[in-house]
């Protein structure tokens, strides 16, 4: 593999940690549950009350 592509390979996979990073999530980690939006606008698991922002790996 050129250089350059190694460089783009890299490059797009920071992008795509980018991406991933800035979404919130979609379901629950603990049990897979879809998350409901709460009335002030964030998200939680309907199932056990998780939310993103109790875990940090989501900032
Ligand atoms: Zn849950």
């Amino acid at each position: 593999m050129a250089w350059e592509q190694l460089v783009e390979v890299i490059r797009r996979a920071r992008q795509d940690h980018d991406d991933y990073v800035s979404q919130p999530p979609r379901a629950c980690p603990h049990d897979g549950e879809p998350l409901k939006v709460r009335p002030d606008g964030g998200l939680f698991c309907p199932s056990d009350g998780w939310r993103p922002e109790m875990d940090p790996s989501w900032h």
